[in-house]
């Protein structure tokens, strides 16, 4: 069986080679990280970096959608490196921040797929323990280009909140990347429900990135990588419909959740929610939400990576452009275009354009300005 489509990275993460020693935001840990990474930020100077400018003004641009795995953790998952897709995440320090630079990237926000849902709880508790110290130690070394989200061990709800609070308040993480499902258990169960209250009281932005959906993996076979054209849309388009239909969104109106990929497909149909139990009633379970489903699109976040100018309208026109913001999902390349598509999209204001760019992700992350 494949473990990576299983595990999670049913899009593909590469193999990441940030070989930071365990620690938290101590000077020598930091030492350390820099001597071994491949270039040391000074020698970044040599790149010429895009500077976004809008109506005159600098803008900082963030991208809440960016990839790396730390070898050490994948190997306890019993994962191989040459397994995990994407490039140049072995070289994550000079590569990165010269393809960031290129692109007009200021910061990313960084996650790790989740691929650990099935492990046990010894074995998840220490890769999360090893990824999060690694990230942490990261963001250390670069604090103005990257911060971090934080991993949790989910299929463990009472571990996952000790895991989330320790890395937001001790290890200045900035929220949590999860899947869009936990191994196939929906969000919406009631056990994940203290994970979302604490994440809810912290106010932290959980990322929700999809995994593909393996239950479907018999039809998503054949040409055309469905398995990620429309199992990782699906995914997500699934997570989200039950925490609506389920009213976990009702339960948790002051959780942030920003989805990956624009929201997979549910922001490009929404209105079918609104309809489905008025031609079935006899399908409503007695869930008795608080509004409209749509209404529930435009209490949440979502990146940019929707490739086309008319994807980008529409998906503002239904949950707002004040809830975009932007996702390059590097290092995989699906978009190296990130700022111009937000630049050129015809229809938004000066003030829209600068929130996409950055200016709501950095409230959501907490980035001073
Ligand atoms: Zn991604």
């Amino acid at each position: 069986m494949d473990k990576k489509r299983i595990g999670g990275d049913a899009h593909g993460c590469a193999p990441g080679e940030i070989e930071f020693t365990a620690c938290e935001l101590a000077d020598a840990a930091r030492a350390q990280a820099q001597a071994q990474v491949q270039q040391p930020p000074q020698a970044q100077a040599a790149t010429r970096r895009r500077e976004v400018v809008v109506a005159g003004k600098r803008v900082r641009t963030i991208d809440v959608h960016a990839h790396c795995v730390i070898p050490e953790a994948l190997k306890l998952l019993g994962l191989k490196l040459e397994d995990q897709r994407g490039p140049g995440i072995g070289e994550v320090g000079a590569r990165r921040l010269a393809e960031m630079d290129e692109q007009g990237i200021d910061m990313e926000a960084i996650s790790i797929n989740p691929q650990w849902y099935r492990a046990g709880r010894d074995v998840a508790e220490q890769v999360v323990k090893i990824q999060n110290e690694k990230l942490a130690a990261f963001c250390a070394t670069w604090p103005d280009r990257f911060v971090a989200f934080a991993s949790v061990a989910l299929q463990f709800p009472d571990l996952a909140i000790q895991q989330l609070e320790h890395a937001v308040k001790k290890q200045g993480l900035r929220g949590a990347a999860v899947g869009a499902s936990v191994a196939g258990v929906e969000f919406s169960d009631p056990k994940f429900h203290p994970f979302w209250a604490r994440a809810q009281d912290l106010g932290v932005l959980i990322f929700i990135h999809p995994q593909s959906t393996p239950d479907l993996k018999s039809r998503l076979k054949g040409n055309g990588w469905l398995e990620n054209t429309i199992g990782n849309p699906l995914d997500t388009t699934l997570a989200l419909s039950h925490l609506i239909f389920e009213g976990t969104l009702d339960r948790f109106p002051g959780l942030k959740i920003c989805s990956a990929h624009g929201g997979g497909f549910l922001p490009s149909y929404a209105p079918r929610s609104d309809n489905c139990l008025r031609v079935a009633p006899e399908m409503d379970a007695g869930v008795k939400l608080k509004k409209k489903p749509t209404e529930y699109l435009r209490d949440m976040y979502y990146d940019t990576l929707v490739f086309t100018s008319e994807a980008l309208r529409h998906l503002a026109a239904e949950v707002g452009s004040d809830r975009l913001v932007i996702g390059t999902d590097h290092p995989i390349p699906w978009q190296s275009q990130s700022v111009d598509h937000i630049l050129n999209a015809p229809g938004f204001t000066d003030e829209e354009r600068i929130a996409m760019l950055g200016g709501t992700a950095a409230k959501l992350l907490g980035i001073k300005p």
